[in-house]
């Protein structure tokens, strides 16, 4: 049999065995529903409470903050759109920035179609948020400002405490997507500053469709979907069960591995961007160099086709993802590396790779002895490759 190396975590990951474990039994015998009256059902009120008291401690917040969703998408729309209409008799400014995930872009295009006004910081070439121009953009019509935890491309940590006390000493709430961070690195919700967090249960080993959105108390809130008295009346619909223990569980598996998993992978990590760096020539490597999450590395080759080498290594039994915004079926390179200061040809030749706990050092060796020989091949059918090396020999 070819080899299976899976190195694309960040587009998702695998349901963790004692996850799905956990999750069996909320299928078959204990199915009720949580609002029935009879025992059987009801004793599944206090397993969901169980969840959310596991979330709850995960981020140093209170179990009664924790609204279960149907993932990050839901979570960042509902923090974004719920906080216009409570607020937007306030005021109409909202400040994000340029490398968000498209559940919060297209909810703030969204917002402005509404009326809003919605400012989209630049990024440093690290991918960092300028916090003097963060400074800068605030008004007095601010309402929230929406940062991302850590970037799903290039994997870069914001200085999420220093963005949310800036927040603060205006009177703006914050809102940060972290999604890709959650299970991945600690958050504390006080000492960040954070008045909203998405997350989801398929980027930390859980299962897909589940999520949740911390809303600190005081924060006024409207209900995201009308109808039955769910999640304190602010998200109707029979809460999903499973999901709900399926995330719970991953959240507590990842809170208690996060140090030894993070060591680990932060190792394998470095040991795979120096191999890179050092074989393969015309390479640059994206995102901040320590500030980032434990799991991602992104590389742009030069005079390399994203596409091509993505298909080349699946032949190679690699899954990995390219930078290109593929999702719309659009040519168009990643929002983010072009906002990190990437020209279009650059970016265009972008490889993510995220590690997972069960990835090995020889598994990083098979890629990147598989990534040389493509790089090379590739360019050698180049013709702006052959131009430059003439230019240059
Ligand atoms: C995956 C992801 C989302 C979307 O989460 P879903 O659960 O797939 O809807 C949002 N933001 C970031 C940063 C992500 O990586």
């Amino acid at each position: 049999m070819g080899r299976f190396i899976y190195l694309d975590n960040a587009a998702t990951t695998k349901t963790a065995p004692e996850v799905v474990e956990a999750m069996l039994p909320y299928f078959t015998e204990k199915f009720g529903n949580p609002s029935s009256v009879y025992g059987f059902a009801a004793a599944n009120k206090d397993v969901i409470t169980a969840q959310r008291d596991i979330i709850a401690r995960a981020l140093g917040a209170k179990s009664s903050e924790i609204y279960f969703t149907a993932g990050g998408s839901e979570s960042d729309n509902w923090a974004l759109k719920a906080t216009a209409e409570a607020y937007g008799h306030k005021g109409k400014h909202i400040i994000t920035t340029k490398i968000e995930h498209h559940a919060i872009l297209h909810t703030g295009e969204y917002l402005e179609s509404k009326g809003f006004d919605v400012t989209y910081l630049d990024v440093d070439e690290d991918g960092v948020v300028k916090l003097e121009e963060l400074k800068n953009a605030i008004r007095p019509d601010t309402i929230l400002i929406s940062v991302m935890y850590a970037n799903n491309e290039i994997g870069t940590i914001q200085p999420i405490k220093e963005i949310g006390a800036i927040a603060h000493e205006h009177g703006i709430l914050f809102h940060t997507d972290a999604v890709q961070a959650f299970g991945q690195v600690p958050i504390n919700v006080d000492e960040c500053h954070i008045d909203m967090l998405s997350a989801s249960g398929h980027k930390l080993n859980g299962p897909k469709g589940i999520g949740f959105l911390y809303i600190r108390t005081g924060v006024k809130i409207r209900s995201f979907v009308h109808g039955g008295a769910q999640e304190r009346k602010r998200r109707a619909g029979t809460e999903n069960v499973p999901g709900i223990v399926g995330l719970g569980t991953a959240a507590d598996r990842a809170v208690k591995t996060m140090e030894e998993r993070s060591a680990r992978e932060t190792a394998l990590r470095d040991y795979m961007i120096e191999r890179v760096q050092k074989e393969i020539p015309y390479c640059r490597l994206n995102g901040h160099k320590t500030d980032r999450l434990p799991n991602n590395a992104n590389f742009s080759f030069r005079f390399i086709e994203g596409e091509s080498l993505l298909i080349m290594l699946d032949m190679k039994g690699i899954c990995a993802s390219s930078g290109s915004a593929c999702t719309s079926g659009s040519l168009d390179p990643s929002h983010v590396l072009l906002a990190i200061g990437l020209p279009h040809e650059i970016a265009h030749g972008s490889l993510r790779l995220t590690l997972s706990d069960e990835t090995t050092k020889e598994d990083i060796d098979y890629v990147i002895d598989n990534l040389k020989e493509i790089v090379e091949h590739l360019r050698k059918m180049s013709p702006l490759y052959e131009d430059f090396v003439k230019k240059n020999s």
